[in-house]
């Protein structure tokens, strides 16, 4: 059988143009210019190459973006102070700060400060609530990417089995809790699972957030099924990127999968836009 490859590219374009258009849209009807303000602390070369990503989808999408790069000796209080006056202020609608943060901040901390109204990324335990609750608030952006990927190839969520193999908070759990509030039936298995291949044998929809390459083999996928891949690996042979999903030998026996990279990975940005836009909407009141 030949797998349809979901193409996390072109959807997230697609994701990332109708943010545009709405976003010109919110500043001619009410003269609300959408704005993100980014913090990172440090020098983490990872995490420069994010925010210079993150800062690049905001000017494609007609956004203003307040970009702080504060040293690694940056105290705790420092920043805080910073994530208070950007709360206070009505001109910056999301505010979001780059992790891991050096050792001597608490991560914790840090996000219970965003106020929820800002909190882009989706952290801040009164959005988990909310989010667990069906209420309304901003969901985790890499889980939030996975529904769009899976609606927009067509693919059913309703009454299906999905089994989401990693249980962390800014992946695992707010998909278990999206793919319940699509009335999947959610199966949550993670490092203390037993017969982990049983388990995800079940699955309709198997959702990879491990952060172990190729750690999910044929063996564990049932005929036809779909299998969406957000783990991303360094391959330690090849120095390429890789997901948790072994591609080659998996896709086969899939209906739909999607590969890394070009899959999971370029829709965290693509909804972290869509969740500032939704923000500076909600702010201005406006119908857009
Ligand atoms: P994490 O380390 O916080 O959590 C990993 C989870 O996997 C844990 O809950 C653990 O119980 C489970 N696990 C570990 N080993 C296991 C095993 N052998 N069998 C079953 N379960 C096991 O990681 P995370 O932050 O959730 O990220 C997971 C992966 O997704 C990583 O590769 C990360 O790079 C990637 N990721 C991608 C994006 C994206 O934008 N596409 C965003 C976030 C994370």
């Amino acid at each position: 059988m030949e797998p349809k490859i979901i193409d996390g590219k072109v959807i997230s374009a697609q994701v990332k143009d109708e943010v545009k258009e709405k976003t010109a849209k919110l500043l001619e009807k009410t003269g609300v210019q959408v704005c993100l303000a980014v913090i990172l602390v440090g020098e983490d070369s990872a995490s420069q190459v994010y925010v210079r990503n993150k800062k690049r989808a905001c000017e494609y999408v007609g956004f203003k973006s307040l970009s702080y790069e504060l040293p690694e000796c940056t105290s705790q209080e420092e920043l805080l102070e910073l994530i208070e006056k950007l709360n206070n202020d009505d001109t910056v609608h999301g505010i979001l700060v780059q992790m891991p943060l050096p050792k001597h901040i608490d991560e914790k901390t840090v996000i219970d400060t965003i106020s929820p109204k800002k909190d882009v990324d989706g952290f801040h335990p009164m959005n988990v609530g909310a989010l667990c609750i069906g209420e309304e608030g901003f969901v985790s952006c890499t889980p939030a990417g996975v529904i769009q990927l899976l609606k927009r190839s067509d693919i059913e969520i309703s009454g299906k089995e999905c089994v989401i193999i990693g249980r962390s908070n800014i992946v695992g759990k707010p998909m278990a809790l999206l793919m319940l509030r699509e009335n999947a039936t959610v199966t949550v298995a993670h490092s203390r699972t037993k017969d982990l291949a049983d388990v995800v044998r079940r699955a309709d929809i198997v959702i990879a957030a491990i952060g172990k390459p190729k750690a999910i083999t044929a063996d564990f996928i049932k005929e036809g099924a779909v299998v969406i891949d957000v783990g991303i690996n360094r391959n330690l042979e090849t120095g390429k990127l890789c997901g948790d999903v072994d591609y080659e030998n998996v896709a086969p026996k899939c209906s739909a999968i999607t590969p890394v990279p070009g899959g999971v990975g370029p829709m965290t940005i693509a909804m972290l836009m869509n969740n500032c836009l939704e923000s500076a909407i909600r702010f201005s009141g406006a119908d857009i």
